[in-house]
């Protein structure tokens, strides 16, 4: 089914054995809040060991070189379990390697390749998260160094993080005010901890994960002007790219997650009898199934086919924007219809967290709302679709 070559099938069932290690320590990690360090970093050890780890990553820097669609088959996999654990198959930031400088590959991302350091991102203020040009965070450059300034939110890992990647604008010196509308964005590397950076507090969030999104405060941090990422005024271009590369992953999670809820669902509706029979054979019931895989298999088929266009042709990246906000839209709200059903099909078992229609009926609802809300990517569809018309779009 849907022409996978040898070595895409072979990918995806290490992925799908390695999920499968991983669902057993699921309940675990909902009752404690994650797993002990020691499970955690043998989970790591073997997303490394499977050639899961960094597999959107050149393999000159040790990176898996993996096309767009095996990316997204390990991540289906990896989607398929709850609580996170499927993050020890990280990917680090693809549009690092070719903007990182021969210090900031040594420093930074050569050993985020090989597992040793991790990052987070602090983006998100108070006041700017859709709209990511409000962000009031700012940089100004004294000698060799720059000097940071922003308290971010929703800062996602910082608890397990090595280092930071911090957007802000740039200012002329220490005086000015807030930064106006249309200042260039900058993007720097800061080391954690680093003098003047501090947690202001650590809300708890839906989902019972071991990776933390605190509120981080930026007072006055100094780090080299070496740490400056890319060309002067580039960080919203990077991030732009981020955005994309995140929709097709978040995309292919959530395809995953759709297709451990309808198996689940399907063989607890074959099995437990009311009314005499099994419920698969009430109409109601029936109908929950057949509606969750028919939209399994439309999110899998669109899912794939995007990320095939992005590997014949990698320069439409314009085409792609939209295709990865279309895939993301449509994944993120399908998986929350079908993880609504299943928790339904479950009945009273559906809203008990030991059950995985119950952690995924929470878990999957930030899957609208992170890397750009379903608003966003309607605004940003619906603007090429006005734009180029529906040929360049579907
Ligand atoms: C669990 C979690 C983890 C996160 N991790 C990170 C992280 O690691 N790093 C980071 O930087 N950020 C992170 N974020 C932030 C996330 O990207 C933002 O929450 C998201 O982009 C939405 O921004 P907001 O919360 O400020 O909502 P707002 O922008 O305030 O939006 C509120 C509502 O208004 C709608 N809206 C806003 N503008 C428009 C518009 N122009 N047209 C139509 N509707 C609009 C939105 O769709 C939404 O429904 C995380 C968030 C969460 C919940």
């Amino acid at each position: 089914m849907y022409g996978l070559s040898a070595a895409d099938e072979d990918i995806r069932a290490r992925a799908r054995a390695f999920a499968d290690e991983l669902i057993p320590f699921e309940v675990q990690a909902e009752l404690a809040g994650g797993l002990p360090d020691d499970i955690a970093a043998a989970h790591k050890k073997r997303a490394i060991e499977l050639g899961l780890f960094a597999t959107n990553m050149p393999r000159d820097l040790g990176g898996g070189g993996a096309s767009t669609l095996q990316q997204v088959l390990v991540q289906e996999q990896v989607g398929r379990v709850t609580n996170a654990l499927g993050w020890v198959a990280a990917t680090p930031p693809s549009w690092f390697p070719p903007v990182a400088t021969a210090d900031q590959v040594e420093r930074y991302l050569a050993p985020t390749v090989r597992g040793e350091r991790e990052e987070c991102y602090a983006i998100t203020e108070e006041g700017a998260g859709t709209d990511v040009d409000a962000i009031e965070a700012t940089a100004y450059r004294d000698g060799d160094s720059w000097v940071l300034n922003g308290v971010k939110w929703h800062v996602t890992s910082y608890n397990s993080a090595d280092y930071a990647f911090f957007q802000a604008k740039k200012i002329d010196d220490a005086e000015r005010g807030r930064p106006a509308p249309g200042t260039a964005h900058l993007l720097f590397l800061v080391d954690l901890p680093s003098p003047g950076v501090s947690v202001v507090r650590t809300p708890a969030y839906t989902h019972t994960i071991s990776h933390h999104h605190p509120v981080v405060a930026f007072e006055d941090v100094r780090v080299p002007a070496a740490n400056l990422v890319g060309a002067d005024g580039d960080g919203m271009l990077y991030s732009r790219e981020w955005f994309r590369f995140e929709r097709l992953m978040v995309a292919a999670r959530c395809t995953g997650a759709a297709e451990r809820l309808v198996a689940e669902m399907t063989a607890f509706a074959a099995t437990r009898v009311a009314g005499g029979v099994p419920i698969a054979g009430h109409g109601l019931v029936a109908g929950m199934l057949a509606d969750s895989v028919t939209e399994l298999f439309a999110a899998r088929s669109m899912l794939y086919e995007t990320a095939r266009a992005i590997d014949r042709d990698p320069a439409d990246t314009r085409t792609a924007h939209a295709q990865c906000s279309m895939i993301k839209l449509y994944c993120s709200e399908m998986a929350g219809r079908v993880a609504d059903r299943a928790v339904q099909v479950f009945g009273g078992r559906g809203y008990m967290r030991e059950n995985v229609a119950e952690r995924f009926f929470r878990e999957l609802r930030v899957e609208r709302i992170w890397e750009g809300t379903s608003e966003i990517q309607r605004m940003i569809i619906a603007r090429q679709l006005t734009g180029r018309g529906v040929a360049a779009l579907a």
